[in-house]
């Protein structure tokens, strides 16, 4: 299918990330919009995330159409070496895009979504509203080619901030994200109109941190979220027949397992006499939440046989993932990345009936919440986002078993706009049967 300029012009795609949704959780009584749209839609039965299953990777991968391999962002956390040893920071603060390019010359090494509409003239460009961390949102259009709202600034082209008046200043949580919603709405899918617009909600993966899944705190999040989808899908209804050409994609970056046991893998690898001390710089574990990435600096680069060894013994590494078998799974063994490993995992059902329960990595500072969601490795449930599209012919009322992932999103898009798809490991899901 190919799409002529004239066609191409008259072409919108909106794209909507309901953070952390599972699609089991997407029911006729909790989110009766998405429930909606599943049966009228086109659904992706088997879709699945990136791994980790981090936000900032899944953002990074739904931006660029690559696995994390390629596009650069490894995870929610990540080990640089700013001149003084390898350190581990988390990809989600506001200064984490500046320092990460001020190590690596870059922030992400493929092109996004934004760049590639920029370049595009006729075809316009794109608009992000992120209620998500800085981090997750910087990575939608980390070099500043279209426009970008986040708590932790807004920018136009050039990454110029724009005025304080036109800055999105919404907290995570359902609050937000119905602020964030409902400017969304007005501002960009009824008035500007851009080629891509973007609305990225912190909920239900706000709530699903700090409660229960399933209990009532956590499906509040994600009513609200079906809210959310709610409005954006009437705006489209009230544009009538100028919405004819608008491509809807409407999906969540991962789901959540259960936090089940905390594991202190650095106290481990230092009573194990693997890694120096708490700050030490030689061997830096990074949690993903249910998974780690293990960092490694050159002059303890011998001790890797010894680690590897050592984790084969421990019940929590469930899998451990190094060399080619890092390739497999969308890593590489760049930027010091040594080993990556998910934790234990188990299919059982919680107090609300809601499957699936995971061992995370304790993160100092972090969350580190027992009985509560989490994600970032490879279990059933964190893997098991969901997809649904529609518009831009897409067939109505018709599930698809064929696999996809988050990195299909964006030639999916590219496809639909008659852009090139070049560069990508994704592929555009209009040619899937
Ligand atoms: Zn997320």
């Amino acid at each position: 299918m190919s799409v002529s300029p004239a066609a191409a012009r008259t072409r919108r795609a909106v794209l909507v990330v309901c953070d952390s949704l599972r699609a089991d959780l997407i029911r006729p009584d909790t989110t009766p919009t998405l429930a909606r749209l599943a049966a009228e839609g086109c659904r992706y039965a088997a879709h699945r995330s990136v791994f980790p299953s981090t936000t900032r990777t899944a953002s990074a991968s739904i931006a660029t159409g690559c696995l994390p391999r390629n596009h650069g962002l490894l995870g929610n956390a990540m080990a640089l070496d700013e001149g003084r040893g390898l350190v581990r920071l988390s990809t989600g603060n506001a200064d984490f895009r500046e320092r990460l390019r001020a190590v690596t010359g870059r922030v992400l090494t493929r092109p996004t979504l934004s760049q590639r509409l920029a370049g595009a003239g006729a075809a316009g460009g794109a608009i992000v509203f992120s209620n998500a961390s800085p981090g997750a949102a910087h990575v939608q259009d980390p070099d500043g080619y279209g426009f970008l709202y986040n708590r932790a600034g807004s920018h136009g082209p050039g990454l110029k901030a724009l005025a304080p008046e036109e800055h999105l200043d919404t907290p995570k949580g359902i609050e937000g994200d119905a602020r964030t919603t409902d400017r969304f709405v007005e501002e960009v899918l009824l008035e500007r109109r851009p080629a891509l617009s973007v609305l990225w909600l912190s909920e239900p993966d706000h709530s699903g941190h700090a409660n229960p899944l399933g209990g009532a705190a956590h499906l509040r999040a994600v009513a609200a979220a079906d809210a959310c989808v709610a409005r954006v899908l009437e705006a489209g209804e009230r544009l009538g027949s100028g919405g004819r050409d608008v491509l809807t994609i409407v999906t969540s970056d991962h789901g959540q397992e259960t936090t089940d046991r905390i594991i202190d893998v650095d106290g481990l690898l230092i009573e194990a006499g693997l890694k120096a001390a708490p700050d030490s710089s030689d061997v830096v574990p990074a949690s993903q939440g249910t998974s780690a990435l293990i960092f490694v600096a050159a002059e303890a680069r011998h001790r890797l046989p010894a680690i590897t060894s050592w984790l084969e013994t421990q019940d929590w590494a469930e899998e451990i993932y190094a060399d080619e078998a890092l390739a497999e799974v969308g890593l590489d063994g760049g930027m010091s990345l040594a080993l990556a490993v998910s934790l234990r995992k188990s299919r059982r059902t919680n107090e609300f009936g809601v499957p699936g329960y995971s061992d995370i990595v304790f993160e100092p500072g972090g969350l580190n919440n027992v009985g509560c969601g989490q994600h970032g490795g490879t279990g059933f449930y964190e893997q098991s986002p969901f997809l649904f599209i529609s518009g831009g012919g897409f067939p109505t009322a018709t599930v698809r078993e064929t696999p996809s992932s988050c990195i299909d999103i964006a030639p999916t898009i590219l496809r639909h706009l008659g852009l090139p798809m070049d560069g990508m490991d994704g592929r555009p899901l209009q040619d899937e049967q």
